[in-house]
């Protein structure tokens, strides 16, 4: 496919192949973009933010609906395509491609509720005759960097609520997955989003990462991806703002009163959906010793029956990872940590870029496995005494994004909705769970700011502060 940059559809004299990580067989081929491209690119989204700001509310909204519609008409095709760039399981694929809708459709209606507040001057000594109120206005041009995993939901999360915002968008999909960002490029301008207000540029990191973090005609920067990538692109944007969606080694507590069998089945699909590459899911599992091999013995029976395979075909449960390095990655920590005193119950071998959904037992904290974010169908169990004991080991861990508890007692679990340091709390679930509508964020290495269309358009644009001098 070609890439979308300064208005038209263009090719570049270097190219990257777009790899079906089950077969290593090449999808498609797409352009190097560079410096120059984004350079290029933001002259004419100055053009396409002047155009969407002149746009009311209701216009954005209506091109948003049509988008939606679109892509749930093209909801098969976009699941595909999602399944051979990244290798998630198509019935997975085809959740998020409805999803993905979904989040565009709430951004058009968020376009509609978008407002400031009356801010009561006259409460304030020397505040009479004063009336105050703020206008939300956008940023002007978005630029959103987003990670191969949901290669169309993540991409989805930031373009609509910039759209609805008023905003013209810099798209930098992750360079593994960028056919579906592409694809989304596409619908959008069919759905009536004016050529000038779009841009997604393709290829690696680093150079168009550089060009537009330090472009200061960028005004605000949407990222999804890694701690380690973050931290980079916050200290190159200097004053722009930046919301952070970053990773997490998410813990999940089962205490002895835990419905077990519904905490095995929610931990054996936390660990492993997509390949165990979700931001949320469960890696840490803390089990309270009372129920040590009861629960071991349960979650191994559900985990031994996910099938690994082509993500195309029906009867796969998990497929390859995106990158067969990423899964000799996740071999070696696993093979680091049963050096290092840790039970291998289920798993541990791999094959090209498949990795056997694994159960390690007895973890500690100072192992990978438990420390860094595995991001692999690997779950790491380890045990506590108490509910004091199961949070200070919750809250071992500079990441800070998604826990679960499973308890029948509500003292205990609002107790754990208080004290676990983490932007979701979820009680009698697994950490993997998200509304597209909610607020979601982290807390620590996890980032800064929230997502939810709602949120995001906050984040996406300026509060302007109006003071009405009255005589
Ligand atoms: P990554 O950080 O490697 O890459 C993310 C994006 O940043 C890609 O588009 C990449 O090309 C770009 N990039 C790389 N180097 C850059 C640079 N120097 N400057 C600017 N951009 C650069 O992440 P990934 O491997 O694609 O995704 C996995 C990570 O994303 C995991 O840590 C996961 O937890 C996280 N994630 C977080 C959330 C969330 O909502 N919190 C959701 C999904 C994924």
């Amino acid at each position: 496919m070609k890439m979308f940059c300064a208005g038209q559809w263009q090719e570049t004299s270097k190219t990257i192949n777009v790899i079906n990580p089950f077969d290593q067989s090449v999808i498609d081929t797409i352009p190097q973009g560079s410096g120059d491209d984004v350079l290029k690119a933001v002259s004419v989204l100055e053009q396409g933010a002047r155009i969407m700001k002149s746009m009311t509310a209701y216009d954005r909204s209506l091109i948003l609906q049509k988008a939606s519609e679109l892509m749930l008409e093209r909801k098969d095709d976009f699941a595909r395509t999602i399944s051979l760039e990244e290798g998630k399981i198509l019935a997975e694929s085809q959740v998020e491609a409805i999803r993905s809708a979904e989040v565009i459709r709430l951004s058009g209606e968020e376009a509609r509720r978008m407002t400031g507040e009356m801010i009561p001057l006259e409460g304030n000594a020397g505040g009479q005759n004063k009336l105050g109120f703020t206008l939300r206005v956008p940023c002007g041009i978005v630029a959103a960097i987003t990670p191969f995993n949901f290669p169309l939901n993540l991409v989805c999360h930031k373009v609509g609520p910039a759209i609805a915002a008023g905003n013209a968008i810099l798209i930098k999909p992750a360079s593994d997955t960028p056919l579906s960002a592409l694809k989304l490029t596409e619908l959008l301008l069919e759905a009536g989003l004016p050529k000038e207000a779009i841009a997604c540029i393709t290829g690696p990191g680093g150079e168009i990462g550089r060009a537009i973090c330090t472009d200061s005609r960028i005004r605000k920067i949407s990222f999804t991806g890694s701690y380690e990538v973050g931290t980079q692109i916050c200290e190159m944007a200097g004053l722009k703002k930046v919301t952070m969606e970053l990773g997490s080694n998410s813990p999940v507590i089962i205490m002895d009163d835990a419905d077990l069998e519904k905490a095995a089945m929610a931990v054996s699909m936390a660990g492993y959906a997509n390949a165990g590459q979700v931001c949320i899911s469960a890696q840490r599992i803390l089990t309270s010793s009372a129920i040590k091999s009861d629960f071991v013995d349960l979650l191994k029976s559900k985990v031994d029956a996910l099938h690994t395979g082509n993500q195309l075909e029906e009867s796969t449960k998990i497929g390859p990872m995106v990158r067969e390095s990423d899964a000799t990655r996740v071999e070696q920590w696993v093979n680091n940590a049963v050096s290092q005193g840790a039970r291998l119950v289920t798993g541990g071998t791999r094959q090209g870029a498949i990795y056997a959904p694994t159960i390690l037992d007895n973890t500690k904290p100072e192992m990978q496995v438990e420390k860094d974010e595995i991001f692999g169908p690997a779950v790491a169990l380890s045990y506590f005494d108490d509910i004091e004991h199961a949070i200070q080991m919750a809250n071992n861990t500079t990441y800070g994004l998604s826990a679960g508890i499973f308890t029948q007692d509500l003292d205990r679990a609002m107790k754990f909705a208080r004290e676990v340091e983490s932007g979701n709390l979820h009680i009698n679930w697994s950490s993997q769970w998200r509304a597209d509508a909610m607020p979601y964020g982290g807390l620590k290495h996890s980032g800064t700011g929230k997502e939810g269309p709602k949120y995001a358009i906050q984040e996406m644009s300026e509060e302007k502060m109006v003071i009405m001098h009255l005589t």
